[in-house]
């Protein structure tokens, strides 16, 4: 058998997907399960977008484009960055990529060398600490306390630079905590970055879905200064529920931009032409699809955190964005005899068949991740199953 590369051998498989692999095989087997794993919103794509993208085929728009995106659609996302943040970008500062996860993969390369390091504050998406290692960086964690609402501080970003620190990761909402760095919050952990030349990258993918008294500040609005230093990455996956569209991108310093542009040139050649079409009319056309998923995200939201925290065992800070919760679960796997988190999470799934993702996952081993992109009824049965599962445990 041929010898795997050193860098695939390393990475570490994502436990997000391992839960959904054994739900759907315990469906498979006939068992009614309730999955609470997804990652992405449960709306159709809005009709405008999808009719954008069957003109753009039936006028011939299906062949390669330059690969760093449509001129149109930079123009698109220019706007956009203007409208909704006052946030200039000229198109030669933006690319658009296969996805927001790809511009994130695409950035890491460009940017890093062996053991270069990058900070990445947990709890943290999935990807981000395998990105960084695929590029041959070294990801450093800092904690974000629960006590803080899972957010770091500038005080653990300073002591965390070394010599190699290259850049650091932020992003606000959060996934999976759902939590939103204040304006002010943002300024204190700018200062330090800008102290130490760090690159800030910025994952806005969640910007458009946020609750109560929260408001949405992208780090790059601060200052020209945090502007220049600040590379965005940002789609429309998630805002306008485009998941399978594939299209993200990323914002920044001209050069960046520039490099990675060439590395997409060998890589995917472009993202797909037919998608891009269907991107503009996301950002040209109404937003007001936009605005009645986050309104139904944060009507659910209130109902089911009201009903989580009834749960004996489970706590949970309340989230103010995207559309997780995580609560710590220590308690409850403690109750219900478990050693761990994950093993009480193997056997919710099992007994009860509810699927959840174990914060280990996310660095975050007390923690489990549950998403309310599905319906009220769904969410609730399954929390009514955790609650019967803990009390018939303990
Ligand atoms: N960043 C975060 C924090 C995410 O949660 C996700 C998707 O789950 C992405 C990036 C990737 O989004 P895309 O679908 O644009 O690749």
């Amino acid at each position: 058998m041929v010898q795997l590369s050193k860098r695939v051998e390393a990475l570490t498989p994502s436990t997000t997907l391992a839960i959904t692999a054994k739900a759907k095989e315990l469906k498979q087997e006939g068992h009614d399960v309730i999955g609470l794993g997804a990652g992405e919103p449960d709306f159709n794509t809005p009709q405008h977008i999808i009719d954008a993208a069957v003109k753009s085929m039936n006028e011939g728009f299906t062949k390669y484009t330059p690969s760093g995106g449509l001129l149109e659609l930079k123009q698109s996302i220019a706007r956009k960055f203007e409208r909704d943040q006052s946030l200039t970008y000229s198109p030669e500062e933006i690319i658009v990529c296969t996805g927001a996860k790809h511009a994130l993969y695409t950035l890491f390369q460009v940017l890093l060398d062996e053991e270069d390091e990058v900070i990445v504050p947990t709890p943290y998406w999935v990807s981000y600490p395998e990105q960084v290692k695929l590029a041959g960086g070294k990801p450093v964690y800092i904690d974000g306390e629960e006590e803080n609402r899972f957010k770091i501080t500038p005080e653990q970003v300073e002591k965390a630079v070394t010599q190699k620190t290259k850049a650091i990761i932020l992003n606000s909402p959060s996934n999976p905590t759902g939590s939103i760095y204040t304006r002010e919050e943002l300024q204190a952990i700018g200062e330090v970055c800008l102290k130490h030349g760090l690159l800030i990258v910025s994952d806005e993918i969640y910007e458009k879905l946020v609750y109560g008294d929260a408001t949405f500040t992208s780090i790059a609005q601060l200052s020209e200064k945090l502007k220049k230093q600040t590379v965005i990455i940002n789609g429309v996956s998630k805002s306008h529920s485009m998941t399978g569209w594939r299209i993200g991108y990323a914002a920044g310093d001209k050069r960046i931009i520039k490099a990675m542009t060439n590395l997409a040139s060998h890589s995917t050649s472009n993202p797909t032409s037919i998608a891009q079409y269907g991107a503009i009319a996301a950002y040209d056309g109404t937003q007001d699809p936009v605005e009645e998923m986050r309104q139904a995200f944060e009507e659910r939201l209130n109902k089911v955190y009201d009903r989580l925290v009834q749960i004996p065992g489970l706590s949970c800070v309340k989230p103010s964005g995207a559309f997780y919760l995580f609560p710590n679960a220590k308690k409850a796997a403690e109750m219900t005899g478990y050693d761990s988190v994950d093993d009480f999470v193997k056997a919710l799934l099992e007994e009860e068949k509810v699927a959840i993702v174990p914060g280990s996952g996310f660095g975050s081993p007390e923690n489990v991740r549950l998403s309310y992109a599905t319906s009220l009824d769904t969410i609730l049965e399954a929390l009514e199953r955790i609650d019967q599962f803990i009390a018939k445990k303990s």
